[in-house]
């Protein structure tokens, strides 16, 4: 099974924490990664994923709810995936770190960033900004 998206990616990586509802997965996946996805994203991969026998189906409470669980095989199969994945995900987080040219505290995603000697400066914020061009 080859895991080609990042909402299959997502997928498993929930499932390694604790089994869950199909309903949580996709909370979880807008809780912690912050897009979101379809039912229809998510259901025909937890079916495959059931097919192979990555993932066990139970049955709790008296709402007969489902919840999807990695078998010991499935475990080490979404352990695999999320090895080779690491380097990508480590290597495009850096691309999106800087290190703020004050403070020097790091931040991810859209920093501040100046032209200083026509050279790309960044900051975590306009007060840091200030403060080291009147150094
Ligand atoms: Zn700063």
């Amino acid at each position: 099974m080859k895991i080609t998206s990042l909402s299959k990616l997502s997928v498993l990586l929930l499932l390694l924490q604790k089994p869950c509802h199909g309903y949580e997965l996709i909370k979880g996946i807008t809780e912690k990664f912050g897009y979101s996805v379809s039912p229809g994203q998510i259901y025909p991969f937890l079916f495959s994923l059931v097919k192979a026998k990555f993932v066990a189906v139970q049955k709790k409470g008296n709402r007969d709810k489902k919840i999807y669980a990695l078998t010991p095989k499935g475990r080490e199969f979404a352990n695999k995936v999320v090895e080779s994945f690491d380097e990508l995900i480590s290597l495009a987080v850096s691309k999106k770190v800087h290190v703020c040219a004050h403070c020097q505290c790091k931040v991810l995603g859209s920093s501040y960033s100046e032209k200083i000697n026509g050279k790309k400066v960044y900051f975590c914020c306009a007060s840091c900004a200030k403060s080291f061009a009147r150094r």
